[in-house]
């Protein structure tokens, strides 16, 4: 086995899908069933013997590629997970060869010090002050912090623990109080749930905040879902807001929630998985205005920054709360230990930790600021495109005007026949579209991720959608 030669094989065979990928020659989606693929890829055979290298290895590559998804293909449309850089992907492979678990400096230096600069720039975009490596004696101002997790369901409950041990700071050694409530809106990610399931308050704990048609927090009735849930004798420990939702991707209002959490000390959390990259943008950042009034920011890389799953920052305002958010006292490990560096363990759920912001570097170092910022506002773009068109196109008609890369259409009809549609362009590996329930009606869903995919591809499907309908009729 020779590491180079292997390495050769590989890369000559990414390369080769990906430029079958982007020239749309193979299906976006091929799903063969599992047990078909189990012995095509004739696993068995190659644990016994151990020897897959070389000519083996590029025969199993080649099998295997054609078991993927292609999100490299432009009509990859369906989910947030994003078009991957190939730089990102380079980084993956560096940090899966030097294997470099950095939650503990001294396990990974060079990947502890990128994570914590990342932070830093992080903080900085977001409108927090970036965490010094030695705290001045008596500071002036709140210090940002925060952590790359595992994706943004991880990161949602580790600002939650954060936003929890500033309420409730012995929690963590007796166990969540009864009388917690999460206030969040319906259309938040189930993650939110989940985490007040994690936690031990149960899903009863979240509170639905007031939302109009579209599932968009209304801030003016803040007050009275605020109130109601105090007179039921319930401590609020979190607002949390969409920066932007996952079905539709709208946007909150953030500045308006963030003073009304400000004003009656609340602490705020934006969820902005998704959406949080527009930040980059000066076109879009208003979308986020008024951010810095939140306590926690989660920002998924793997979505809008072309960086490899899984990557997401959680970011908090006062780097104190996520020092305590898995323990009773903050310990300022780095000031108790003489190190030259910072130990994030602390602030994880994670022990073993991959050394996350190399990808995240490798593709904003690949592209820089201004390509990152050119891809979100691309994206953005050709979603509104794509929104005017199909608007226009009598048969069909948009959930709503689109604030991101998130677009929901339906063809009228039923909402089997949506489902239908998707089955069917599935099937087909053509296009691969999600769906999604957006106010109680299933829609058509596209999330525009590839720097490939142009309005003219979204006139194609619109035309396959209407053969594929006259098909059925004429059956
Ligand atoms: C995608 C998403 C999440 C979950 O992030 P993962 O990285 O998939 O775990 C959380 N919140 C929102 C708003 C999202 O869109």
């Amino acid at each position: 086995m020779s590491f180079l030669a292997d390495a050769e094989i590989v890369v000559k065979a990414l390369e080769n899908y990906y430029r079958e990928s982007i020239s749309r020659k193979k299906p976006v989606i091929n799903q063969a069933p599992l047990e078909t693929l189990i012995s095509e890829l004739d696993l068995s055979t190659d644990i016994q013997d151990g020897r897959l290298t070389g000519e083996r290895l590029a025969q199993f590559l080649a099998k295997y590629l054609e078991s993927t998804t292609r999100l490299l293909h432009p009509a990859y449309l369906a989910h947030q997970v994003g078009t991957s850089h190939y730089a990102g992907a380079l980084a993956s492979l560096i940090d899966g060869f030097t294997n470099n678990p950095m939650a503990i400096y001294e396990m990974g230096p060079g990947a502890a010090s990128i994570e914590w600069y990342l932070i830093n720039w992080l903080l900085e975009k977001v409108g927090w002050h970036p965490q010094p490596l030695r705290m001045p004696d008596s500071p002036d101002r709140l210090f940002g912090g925060g952590v790359l997790t595992h994706g943004g369901s991880l990161a949602n409950l580790t600002a939650l623990l954060a936003a929890r041990s500033k309420i409730a700071p012995p929690a963590w050694q007796e166990g969540s109080p009864r009388d917690l409530a999460l206030l969040a809106p319906a259309e938040s990610h189930y993650s939110i749930a989940r985490a007040a399931g994690i936690m031990g308050l149960g899903r009863n704990a979240v509170y639905p905040l007031a939302v109009d048609e579209k599932g968009v927090v209304i801030p003016q009735k803040l007050p009275e879902v605020y109130a109601r849930i105090k007179n039921e004798g319930k401590r609020v420990f979190a607002v949390v807001a969409n920066g932007c939702s996952t079905a539709a991707g709208l946007y909150d209002p953030i500045r308006e929630i963030g003073e009304f959490c400000n004003a009656h000390d609340l602490w705020f959390h934006v969820d902005g998985a998704h959406g949080a990259s527009a930040l980059l943008s000066k076109k879009h950042k208003g979308r986020m205005d008024g951010v810095e009034l939140a306590d926690s920011l989660i920002w998924d890389a793997h979505k809008l920054m072309r960086t490899p799953s899984l990557c997401t920052a959680v970011l908090v305002k006062d780097f104190r709360t996520i020092d305590q958010a898995f323990q009773q006292e903050a310990s300022y490990l780095f000031h108790e230990k003489e190190q030259p560096g910072f130990d994030f363990i602390h602030r994880t759920v994670e022990c073993t930790k991959a050394g996350l912001g190399l990808k995240w570097f490798f593709v904003l170092a690949a592209l820089g600021e201004q390509g990152l910022e050119k891809h979100v506002d691309d994206q953005f773009e050709l979603a509104k495109q794509a929104y005017d068109y199909i608007a226009s196109q009598p048969e069909f008609e948009c959930a709503v005007a689109p604030q991101s890369n998130i677009l929901c259409f339906r063809l009228a009809g039923s909402d089997q026949l949506q489902i239908d549609i998707r089955d069917t362009l599935i099937a087909r590996g053509e296009f691969y579209l999600s769906t999604t329930v957006f106010c109680g009606q299933r829609y058509l869903r596209m999330v525009f991720n590839h720097p490939h995919t142009c309005l003219d591809d979204i006139k194609q499907l619109i035309q396959k959608i209407r053969d594929l309908v006259d098909e059925r009729t004429s059956d």
